[in-house]
């Protein structure tokens, strides 16, 4: 029914960018023990890939006092997700915690996300707007699915996304550009590295 070879429909610019430090914030989507290590329930192999460039410029973003924010998938016991997922990253458990490799510091926001939407239900867009936030560089994983949702309810509310394309991670590769691909288009979002980032 579908072709089996689908063709990427355009060249995606991918760019150095410059963005002024206090106006940005580096967003860390769902690099949790469910998803980035290999004993989480619903582990994604290629997010391990980005844990070196997201640590490289999570650093980057920390010298020049760039807003750190993770996010959580954060469930109760009965979350009707689960009826698609399987049960992962219930709240408090050792799924629900940041990977030790991108462990958080003082000073760092963490928000608890009941969906695929780290704007949902949750204070992300308080924390931006109070701190005059106009940059979002968005970062982890799961691609399509918890940092494109972020990405799109980010653009949507009239934040500029960037996203550093070694620093998500999917499940498939037509997962991973179709994800580009919406980011690009849709939201007129840019494509950069985590090397091509200067915070200035
Ligand atoms: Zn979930």
């Amino acid at each position: 029914m579908f072709p089996e070879y689908v063709k990427v429909p355009e060249k995606m610019d991918v760019k150095p960018i410059e963005l002024e430090a206090s106006k940005s914030a580096l967003i860390i989507v769902d690099m949790q023990n469910a998803f980035a290590h290999e004993k989480g329930r619903l582990f994604v192999p290629e997010s391990r890939k980005t844990i070196e460039p997201i640590k490289k410029l999570l650093e980057k973003a920390r010298s020049k006092n760039v807003s750190v924010i993770y996010t959580q998938d954060w469930h109760q016991k009965d979350d009707p997700e689960f009826s698609v997922w399987g049960e992962h990253a219930v709240a408090g458990t050792w799924e629900a915690e940041i990977i030790d490799e991108l462990k958080p510091i003082d000073g760092d926001v963490l928000i608890k996300k009941l969906r695929y939407d780290g704007f949902y239900g949750t204070y992300l867009d308080d924390v931006l707007r109070m701190r005059k936030i106009e940059n979002t560089v968005i970062t982890g994983t799961v691609a399509n699915i918890c940092v494109l949702h972020t990405a799109g309810s980010a653009a949507l509310r009239g934040y500029k996304v960037v996203i550093p394309i070694d620093c998500i991670s999917a499940l498939s590769m037509f997962d991973y550009i179709s994800t580009l691909r919406q980011v690009t288009f849709l939201y007129r979002g840019l494509l950069t590295t985590h090397e091509g980032i200067r915070f200035v």
